[in-house]
């Protein structure tokens, strides 16, 4: 059917899972879930005003509070705090942590909408493409935002052109074999 991975480019592809609407398949070779067709979503204040059936802001603090620990986790591989970027750092609540711990930040954020709600209320400024950032990344973090992406691959190479070399970066995805994760899926584009 012409379907092919996006990490392993292999074409040995078959069906995994159907919810609704939603179609899940695997990549036999690599084990890569995916969503196809991919849906196009609009991250826009509706978006966010009905995560996963409740508002992203009511659970915004308590998530980037319990996110700390990643922050703590990178100070543990960087001499310095030097610039630190979040890709998918929404409203950034946690880029205002990492500013506050002494970072220079740069969010990385599809949204407008969540751009202007964290340049409004913590003067932080985001991008909305990985390519538009201007400066060398000493620590990056990607928290539970690879599965949203349409071409991963290619967001790991832009990635690397920011970064510093050797600098850390710290990625987090929900593991399809959870099956906590079964009951989420519709707020997944692809599962790695
Ligand atoms: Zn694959």
């Amino acid at each position: 059917m012409g379907l092919k991975c996006n990490l392993c480019g292999s074409e040995n592809i078959k069906k995994h899972l159907q919810k609704g609407d939603l179609h899940l398949y695997k990549c036999k070779s690599c084990g890569l879930v995916f969503l196809y067709p991919q849906p196009n979503l609009d991250y826009n204040k509706d978006y966010f005003d009905d995560y996963g059936g409740k508002s992203y802001l009511e659970k915004a603090k308590s998530k980037a509070l319990s996110s700390v620990k990643f922050l703590e986790k990178i100070d543990g591989y960087v001499n310095l705090r030097g610039v630190f970027s979040e890709i998918g750092s929404a409203t950034g609540f946690l880029l205002k942590e990492a500013k506050g711990k002494g970072w220079k930040t740069i969010g990385v954020e599809k949204s407008k909408w969540a751009r202007d709600y964290a340049k409004k209320h913590f003067d932080i400024v985001s991008y909305e493409n990985i390519d538009e950032v201007n400066l060398k990344a000493d620590a990056v973090i990607m928290l539970n935002t690879i599965e949203h992406l349409n071409d991963p691959q290619r967001t790991i190479q832009d990635l690397y052109d920011i970064m510093e070399k050797g600098s850390p970066i710290l990625i987090t995805t929900p593991n399809i074999n959870n099956i906590r994760y079964i009951f989420t899926i519709a707020f997944f584009t692809f599962f790695p």
